[in-house]
């Protein structure tokens, strides 16, 4: 008989969540992180009384009406919507592209307007291509512009999508960019999903809620006493890392990360909204993000004399940095799906979440994930 049934390890949104559920079935559970906190990537520090996310703006949306209930249950979430900016060259633009956008671009007002100018930039970039003999987009850049006309692409895609990748546009494969949803309305809510917010008092309230009656060790990293954790319970859910569970045996996943630049500033308000993306390519940033306005609205901002700040730099990733985004290209695709074929073998141990798994997930995902491991056909 082993001490816990469960071994969790990772107190990130799907290891919390797991431990959750698990507790409600009688199942005694652990769970450790290697980090000095709980919570994983939705971890907030508390900095001049402003929840400050630590690891990239987090902001839950869903559609899933049991997922919203659920995390509702546990702490309840607040109405913040997001809807960005956008910077280029210090003219500002609503996204997703909607008929601000549009308004602000050309001054066009109805809809028929926008959708007669952004036709005639797609057309004139199908006629840029057949002058040079191509028929198919050869690239991102032809690919932006055929979907959405060049003043959108070189103004609020280009600069952009080139900092995140660290390539140009040019030297970036079509298929990056499927569709560029246009809105002919007047509406910068940038998710469609029915439901979206933020834990009211932060996201480690949420943590707290999904752990309250839960054993958990913070600095324990699994791998540095393997042997011991093995034999703690019956059975292992792995969070971390799948190339590392398997000691890189085949090789490393390679992954995107972002290094953030964090201020304190001594006035309430900086920028006015919590997301502002720098699509200019000459600013080295992507994006700055003003933590209060996730939780704060009114005249909260100002009751808050200070503000905290995040520029956003997206980095090519190298060992000991963060792991953000998986690489899903060919090379690592296979890599992981040999990872993935001894992890399919293990009788006790279930690999759940984004680095066990190499995908991106949202958060609400994560939650439907584990709603479905307990209570899924
Ligand atoms: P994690 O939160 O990463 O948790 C894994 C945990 O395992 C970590 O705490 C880690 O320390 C621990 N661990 C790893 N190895 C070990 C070990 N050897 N021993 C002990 N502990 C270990 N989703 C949204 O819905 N909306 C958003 O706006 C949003 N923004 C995002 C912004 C960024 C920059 C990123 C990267 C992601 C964003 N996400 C967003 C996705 C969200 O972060 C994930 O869905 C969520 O964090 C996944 O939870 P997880 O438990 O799988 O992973």
């Amino acid at each position: 008989m082993k001490l816990y049934d469960y071994l969790i390890v990772g107190s990130g949104l799907f290891g919390a969540t797991f431990a959750y559920f698990a507790h409600k079935q009688g199942k005694k559970c652990l769970v450790i992180d290697k980090r000095p906190h709980l919570g994983g990537n939705v971890y907030c520090e508390n900095i001049e009384g402003i929840n400050v996310h630590k690891y990239g703006a987090h902001i839950f949306h869903t559609s899933n009406k049991q997922v919203w209930d659920f995390v509702n249950s546990i702490v309840e979430f607040n109405r913040y919507t997001n809807s960005p900016v956008a910077n280029y060259k210090g003219k500002l633009y609503n996204l997703p592209f909607n008929m601000n956008t549009f308004y602000q671009m050309w001054g066009v007002t109805t809809p028929e307007e926008a959708q007669t100018k952004i036709d005639e930039q797609k057309a004139e970039a199908v006629a840029r291509m057949q002058a040079d003999g191509v028929t198919e987009p050869r690239n991102l850049e032809e690919q932006a512009q055929v979907l959405i006309g060049k003043d959108i692409y070189e103004k609020l895609i280009k600069g952009y999508t080139e900092k995140q990748w660290g390539r140009r546009c040019t030297e970036l494969p079509a298929f990056i960019i499927k569709r560029l949803p246009v809105r002919l309305v007047f509406d910068n809510n940038y998710f469609n999903d029915k439901y979206q917010g933020v834990p009211i008092g932060g996201y480690n309230k949420l943590i707290e809620g999904l752990l309250a009656d839960i054993e958990t060790k913070t600095g324990t990293d699994f791998f540095e006493n393997r042997r011991y954790w093995e034999n703690i319970a019956d059975k292992i859910v792995f969070t971390g890392k799948i190339d590392e569970f398997y000691d890189y045996r085949y090789g490393k996943l390679n992954y995107r990360t972002v290094r953030f630049e964090q201020e304190i500033i001594d006035k309430p308000n900086y920028q006015g909204n919590a997301v502002v993306n720098y699509t200019e390519r000459d600013i080295p940033y992507t994006r700055i993000i003003e933590h209060k306005h996730f939780e704060m609205f009114g005249q909260q901002v100002y009751d808050c004399p200070k503000t905290v700040i995040s520029k956003e730099y997206s980095t090519e990733w190298e060992d000991g940095m963060e792991s953000y985004y998986p690489v899903n290209d060919k090379t690592n695709t296979k890599l992981y799906s040999q990872y993935k074929e001894l992890a399919d073998n293990e009788m006790n141990v279930i690999f759940g979440g984004r680095l066990a798994e190499y995908k991106y997930y949202d958060m609400a995902p994560i939650i439907e994930k584990v709603l479905n491991i307990f209570y899924g056909k």
